[in-house]
């Protein structure tokens, strides 16, 4: 039996988006719920950060979680329009076949802002996925915009979970990409363990957004990171190994950052390039202390300036990189960091082959946390009946290449 709109709304008390900014999820359901009609509802799969695999993992692997999620969400706000939108070509497929004929599907090119909530209003406006100034806040206008693993971890705890694992993906330390389901009380040391053996110097956590940690004895939540003075993010964690350079990793992200601006606010366009350029020189020994005092300086002012968190992004790495490692970068003052020679990929790349199946766990949970969960696997949840597969509604205007994070 379906559970009516208040008793959804409490199954997801607790619960917090899983797309990065960690905003609760029951919040949004009653906000929206009380806005004016018509009211959409949107699954958010657009996985900009380059280090995270889970939201495609989840499309192609558990669309029914999704779906089930998105249908609870769309009772919650009695929704007009509910709608799953992404850019994996590889995910398509899974969810046209299992997806109601009344649910819409939207698939959109590849880029950092382009799951932005307020990109995905554009598009669903017919405009470009591209971010607009907040507030307003879409859900204060009626457009519920979720996370796939908010959605799916909804779906989970109407099957009976009270406390949902969250997914994390793990990049670097010179080892493919690996998916990670995670219990509470899961310590980041115990996440860097499961993906290398090697020593781990640090990570960057939250994707690019949390910016450079070197405790691992910090829980992986929400709570755990930000007491770290990081962000859970949308779990994505780069492992710096032992042939990892800090600056080389910095330099690679904000180059990246400085690439994805949607080149629509000047303090953004401006900013992240010249923070970018600052780190690429300090990469190639060129940079003087000055510069440094400068890259802190700008650093400071950037947040808050963009519509959307990508120059704030770009400011914490920056920030982080001069306060978490402060030695190695007076070394790179002068030329000679062998390590930052090497090419950096940020990227969870997965070509052809599905992303790892999820690795739980709940046996490395530390020992002030409660008693291990029985594990519930995914495929535990019905699949709703599928209809007959529909094209999608395809808004890429440019080619996709491949499959990209
Ligand atoms: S802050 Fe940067 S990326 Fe975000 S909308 Fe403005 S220009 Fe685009």
């Amino acid at each position: 039996m379906t559970p009516s709109p208040s008793e959804i709304i409490e199954l997801a008390a607790g619960l917090r988006g899983r797309g990065g900014a960690g905003f609760p999820t029951a919040t949004k359901l009653a906000s929206v719920r009380r806005a004016a009609a018509p009211r959409t509802v949107v699954a958010n799969g657009e996985e900009g950060e380059p280090g995270s695999l889970k939201d495609r993992w989840l499309l192609r692997e558990r669309p029914e979680l999704v779906l089930e999620g998105l249908r609870l969400a769309a009772v919650a706000i009695e929704a007009d329009r509910s709608v799953v939108y992404f850019s994996d070509q590889a995910a398509e497929q899974s969810v046209i076949r299992l997806a109601p004929p009344t649910v819409e599907i939207i698939r959109v090119a590849p880029r950092y802002v382009a799951g932005e909530e307020t990109s995905i209003v554009r598009v669903l406006d017919g405009g470009p996925a591209l971010p607009l100034a907040k507030p307003p806040r879409p859900y204060e206008q009626g457009v519920l915009v979720l996370n796939v693993e908010s959605l799916a971890r909804l779906a989970r705890r109407a099957a009976g979970e009270s406390d949902p694992p969250l997914l994390a993906t793990l990049t670097g330390g010179g080892r493919p990409a690996t998916l990670h389901e995670v219990h509470p009380g899961t310590t980041l040391r115990a996440l860097t363990e499961a993906h290398t053996p090697d020593p781990v110097r640090g990570v960057l956590a939250g994707g690019l957004f949390g910016g450079f940690l070197t405790t691992l004895d910090v829980e992986v939540s929400h709570d755990g990171l930000a007491a770290a003075g990081s962000a859970l993010g949308c779990g994505a964690f780069r492992v710096l190994g032992p042939d990892d350079c800090p600056v080389a990793v910095a330099a690679a992200a904000l180059d990246y950052l400085a690439g994805q601006s949607a080149q629509q606010c000047g303090a953004c366009i401006r900013g992240t390039d010249a923070l970018s350029a600052t780190v690429a020189a300090l990469r190639a020994g060129t940079a003087t202390a000055a510069d440094l005092d400068l890259l802190a300086t700008r650093a400071s002012r950037l947040p808050g300036r963009g519509a959307c968190g990508l120059p704030d992004a770009a400011a914490r790495l920056a920030t982080s990189l001069l306060t978490v490692f402060p030695a190695v970068v007076r070394r790179h003052l002068i030329p000679g960091c062998e390590a930052c020679r090497l090419p950096v990929d940020l990227h969870a790349t997965s070509t052809s082959a599905p992303p790892q199946p999820a690795r739980r766990l709940d046996q490395h949970t530390t020992s002030t946390s409660a008693p291990p969960q029985p594990a519930r696997h995914l495929d535990q949840h019905t699949t709703p009946t599928s209809p007959p597969p529909r094209p999608a509604r395809d808004l890429d205007q440019h080619a996709i290449e491949g499959v990209r994070a």
